[in-house]
């Protein structure tokens, strides 16, 4: 599993400054797809790490480190929404667990409240390993009003040598009181420059780096997720073109959330065109030099806004599918 020699660049430098914070409570905060996450868990292993490094960093080779790279370190908790958990691969608590393979209920969108009073016990509990205890909340406003609550006194007076990373990204969400007890650390986005290096460091063609930096909006996460994905870095380019001669095969291989995702991009992109700005996701070369109206830009924006609230339950996605590049067609052949 990752060490800290896989945080990029950037994160390290952000690493290396809140490992000198004396602080017990933080606050990671920024938009998706900043790295809070990876940063959290870094810092996490740097606290519980049983022969840190002389700049604080977790050594990755201790008993610590190893028990955490197999996520089953006895002084480590982290709460996420249950389905965060599945699709991070977290293990769940066995009576969570068992609920779900009865099939219940569903794996929960939020931190269940009883997830979170299992986390005030383990804070009362004595840690196993010597090093205090780390806990890790993500994402931080999926804590809904009693849930948090059940957290604040704990977060106030930690009863022993607990130490919590919040991460967010939408801190504005969090109950004023949650967000007081917490040192906060606004996460940066980093240069172009930095991220481009990153991408090429791992193996990604410069122009690859480019296009999926491009149509990730900035974002270094999202931009390797595009990268390391032969169908999405394909339609950083080709898009326009294959929405004009009305493919659905091509995005059809992508879960509909990330089908729309695009659609929404290049509907951005046309919408800044056609107001004589420039695009943000994709090359202008690459977009029709005639933007169809604003007009029907407008109207397409509103549709995929809608389309996007009921993403989660489409009631067939190849026909879905079929309808939104219809859709998109009919604006781009205008
Ligand atoms: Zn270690």
């Amino acid at each position: 599993m990752s060490s800290q020699h896989h945080l990029p660049p950037w994160l390290q430098a952000d690493l290396q400054r809140l490992l000198r914070q004396s602080g017990h409570a933080l606050l990671l905060q920024g938009a998706g797809g900043m790295g809070q996450l990876a940063l959290g868990l870094a810092l996490m292993r740097a606290w519980l790490c049983e022969q840190p490094q002389a700049d604080g960093q977790a050594c990755g080779q201790c008993p610590s480190c190893h028990a955490l790279a197999v996520r089953a370190h006895a002084d480590a908790l982290v709460l996420m929404p249950e389905e965060e958990m599945l699709r991070q691969a977290w293990p769940l608590p066995d009576k969570a667990q068992r609920e779900l393979d009865e099939k219940k209920r569903k794996p929960s969108k939020e931190i269940r409240v009883d997830a979170m009073r299992d986390a005030v016990e383990f804070c009362q509990r004595t840690n196993a390993r010597g090093r205090g205890k780390a806990v890790l909340i993500y994402p931080a406003e999926a804590m809904n009003h009693i849930t948090a609550n059940t957290l604040l006194k704990t977060l106030e007076e930690p009863p022993g040598a607990v130490r919590f990373v919040l991460v967010s990204e939408a801190a504005h969400l969090l109950l004023p009181t949650i967000r007081s007890r917490c040192l906060s650390h606004a996460m940066q986005w980093p240069a172009p420059e930095q991220v481009l290096a990153w991408l090429q460091a791992q193996g990604i063609s410069a122009d690859a780096a480019q296009a999926s930096l491009r149509a990730a909006g900035n974002s270094p996460e999202q931009a390797l997720a595009i990268a390391q994905s032969p169908e999405n870095l394909a339609l950083c380019r080709k898009l326009p073109q294959v929405l004009k001669q009305g493919d659905a095969k091509t995005l059809q291989a992508l879960p509909a959330a990330q089908q729309l995702a695009w659609l929404q991009k290049l509907c951005h992109d046309l919408m800044c065109l056609s107001q004589g700005a420039a695009p943000r996701f994709f090359a202008a070369a690459d977009l029709p030099a005639k933007p169809p109206a604003l007009r029907l830009l407008g109207r397409w924006a509103k549709a995929l806004t809608q389309q996007a609230r009921s993403i989660e339950h489409p009631y067939n996605q190849g026909l879905m599918t079929e309808a939104l590049v219809a859709q998109a067609r009919s604006i781009l052949r205008t």
